[in-house]
């Protein structure tokens, strides 16, 4: 899950976090985030642990004050870089989910989608959001394959869905392309 160590102006933001926390518990989904205890990033393992789920931190040792590392979490790994974390969530996690953030979390997802059209790894990955937040990516992606600069099966695989169990759908109907790299999937 990347989301935002903020939590954003309206409490809309919140609560999505929340109900996505909540239902990835339900779903018997195990959560793979940050481990911060901030933003939208705690009210998703706040929500997710109070339903009975499994969470999963990964946070670098200098982050641990400033982000506020979740102190209830399953199983917390600190690390030592902002690289560490990122290859760490990607190696446990299963898929990729963003839900409304900022730079961070852009620069997550972008990182994802990015070894995704190289075959680096080879798992699903979806956007949430609310009241249109995703849409300006979107038509930056749309601009982009116009352009010729991004293919339009590599823009397939970015989409924004209607809410969780949609994307958990198209996630059990995902199938993985031929990893053209062997294994570990991921670099
Ligand atoms: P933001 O969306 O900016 O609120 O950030 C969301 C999360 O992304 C926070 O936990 C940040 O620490 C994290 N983050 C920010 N920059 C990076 C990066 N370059 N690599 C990995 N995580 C990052």
């Amino acid at each position: 899950m990347f989301c935002g160590a903020s939590p954003g102006r309206d409490p809309g933001y919140l609560a999505l976090a929340r109900s996505v926390g909540r239902g990835l518990a339900e779903h018997g989904i195990g959560v793979v985030y940050g481990g911060g205890r901030v933003g939208l990033m705690g009210a998703l393992a706040d929500a997710a642990l109070a339903a009975g789920g499994e969470v999963t931190g990964v946070i670098p040792r200098r982050l641990v004050d400033r982000e506020l590392a979740h102190p209830g979490l399953t199983e917390l790994y600190v690390v030592d870089t902002l690289h560490e974390r990122k290859a760490k969530m990607a190696d446990v996690a299963d898929g990729f989910i963003a839900l409304p953030g900022g730079l961070g979390t852009l620069e997550e997802l972008a990182e994802v989608a990015s070894w995704a059209q190289l075959d680096l790894h080879t798992k699903p990955i979806g956007l949430l959001g609310r009241d249109g937040y995703w849409d300006p990516l979107m038509a930056w992606l749309d601009g982009a394959v116009e352009a010729g600069f991004i293919s339009a099966h590599h823009r397939s695989l970015l989409q924004v869905d209607a809410d969780l169990d949609v994307l958990l759908a198209r996630f059990d109907r995902w199938e993985a392309p031929p990893d053209r790299w062997g294994s570990p999937t991921v670099a």
